[in-house]
C-alpha cells in the first residue's frame, strides 16, 4: 500500500503527524496532491475541544494542488497534473439541499462542509475529492497558490458576509471584527458598492488591514463605544448592513444595536451556547430586521468566480497570508495561529515543505 504523511487530530490539543493510507479514487472521485493549505479559525475550535469531530481525521479544509488521478468519468473534463483548487465545502449538486439552492446544507445542517469534518482533509500529501465534477476548480495560468489558498473559505465566507447582507450600492455598512474573515467581509462591501464602511476591531494592525480592504472608517472599540460611533456616522440612523464576523454574544448584540430599522444583521461568526437578542437591540421584535446566517459557499462554480476576481486583480488576498510552514511544523503553526503572535493573519502550509517560498512573507501589496 503507497503511504502519505498527514496531521491527524488525536483528542483535544493534539495534532500528530502520522503514516496514513494514500487515498485512491472511485468514480467520480479525484485526488489531489496538495500543494498548499491552510489553518482556519474552525480548526483552532476542533483542536480545542470547542467542536467536535472524531478522533482519527485528517482536518484541514483549504485544499490547493495538483489533480494525482481520477475516478472513472472525469476525464473528459480534467487531467492528470492540472492545478486546482477545492472548495471548503464540496455540495454534491443532487440532494434536496443542493436542488433547493442550500449548497452548502447538502443533505442536511452543514452537511456541505466535509473536509476535515466529517471525511478527512487537507492537512496532508494527498486528498481524496468527493463529487470531484462539482467541486474541481482549476486555477487560472500564472496565478500562484499563495493567491488563491484563501479562496476555498476565507474570502467565500467572508464576500457572502455582504451578499446574504444584501449590501446595495450607496449602503453603509459596519464589519464586526476584522480577522482574516472579518476583512474579507470588508472587501465584500466595497465590492458589492457600499458607500461607508466601517471596520470595528481592537487590533490596531487588523484596523490598519481593514482600510486596506476597503473600511473608510476604522473603530476600536476599546477606545470608543462602537454603537454609539456607527449611529454617529449614519445620521443617527445605524448602519443599513451590520456583519457580524467573530460568534459571540457581545458582537451580535452589538450588530443588533448598530443596524437600522428595515435593516439586516448578516451573521458569519460560529457560535457556542445561547445568543440573546435584547428588546432594545432588536426593537421589540418590531423593527424589520433580517437577520441571516451564511455557511461559506463552496463548488466549482463559486470558486472559479472568485479566482477569476484574483487573475484580474480585482482581489489581492496575500497581503493576509503571513507565515509559512512545512506540514511537519503543524504544531508550531498551530500555536503561533491560535496566540494571533507576530502580525500573523493566516498563515499557508506546505506538505512539501518551504524550501522555496520565505518563511515571512515580505511583499506586502494593497488591495485593489
Ligand atoms: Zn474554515
Ligand atoms: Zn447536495
Amino acid at each position: 500500500m503507497e503511504m502519505m504523511k498527514a496531521a491527524v487530530f488525536r483528542g483535544t490539543g493534539i495534532v500528530r503527524i502520522e503514516e496514513r493510507a494514500k487515498p485512491a479514487p472511485r468514480a467520480g472521485q479525484a485526488v489531489i496532491r496538495i500543494t498548499t493549505t491552510t489553518i482556519c479559525g474552525t480548526d483552532v475550535h476542533i483542536v480545542k475541544g470547542e467542536y467536535p469531530v472524531k478522533s482519527g481525521l485528517i482536518l484541514g479544509h483549504e485544499p490547493v494542488g495538483v489533480i494525482e488521478s481520477l475516478g472513472e468519468g472525469l476525464e473528459e473534463e480534467y487531467f492528470v497534473g492540472q492545478r486546482v483548487i477545492v472548495g471548503a465545502i464540496t455540495p454534491c449538486g443532487q440532494c434536496f439541499y443542493c436542488l433547493n439552492s442550500a449548497h452548502s446544507q447538502c443533505h442536511g445542517p452543514l452537511g456541505g462542509w466535509r473536509f476535515g469534518n466529517t471525511i478527512d482533509g487537507a492537512w496532508a500529501e494527498y486528498l481524496l475529492v468527493p463529487d470531484a465534477r462539482a467541486n474541481l476548480a482549476p486555477i487560472p495560468n500564472g496565478i500562484s497558490d499563495e493567491q488563491v489558498v484563501l479562496v476555498p473559505d476565507i474570502f467565500s465566507t467572508g464576500l457572502s458576509g455582504a451578499e446574504s447582507g444584501n449590501v446595495r450600492v450607496g449602503d453603509n455598512v459596519a464589519v464586526f471584527a476584522q480577522g482574516p474573515i472579518g476583512l474579507c467581509a470588508t472587501l465584500g462591501a466595497k465590492l458589492r458598492g457600499a458607500a461607508l464602511i466601517i471596520g470595528v476591531d481592537s487590533v490596531p494592525a487588523r484596523l490598519e488591514m481593514a482600510k486596506r480592504f476597503g473600511a473608510n472608517v476604522v473603530i476600536n472599540y476599546r477606545e470608543q463605544d462602537p454603537v454609539a460611533a456607527i449611529k454617529t456616522l449614519t445620521d443617527g440612523r445605524g448602519a443599513d448592513v451590520a456583519i457580524e464576523a467573530l460568534g459571540q454574544q457581545i458582537t451580535f448584540e452589538n450588530a443588533l444595536r448598530a443596524t437600522r430599522p428595515g435593516g439586516t444583521i448578516s451573521s458569519l461568526g460560529v457560535y457556542s451556547g445561547k445568543i440573546a437578542a435584547p428588546y432594545d437591540a432588536i426593537y421589540a421584535g418590531l423593527g424589520d430586521q433580517r437577520i441571516v446566517t451564511t455557511l461559506c459557499p463552496g463548488g466549482k462554480e463559486r470558486m472559479r468566480r472568485l479566482m477569476s476576481m484574483v487573475a484580474t486583480k480585482r482581489v489581492d488576498l496575500t497581503p493576509l497570508v503571513t507565515h509559512h510552514f512545512g506540514l511537519d511544523d503543524i504544531g508550531d503553526a498551530l500555536d503561533l495561529f491560535s496566540s494571533q503572535r507576530d502580525g500573523v493573519m493566516k498563515v499557508a502550509l506546505k506538505p512539501a515543505g518551504v524550501a522555496d517560498s520565505p518563511r515571512v512573507a515580505t511583499t506586502l501589496t494593497a488591495a485593489q
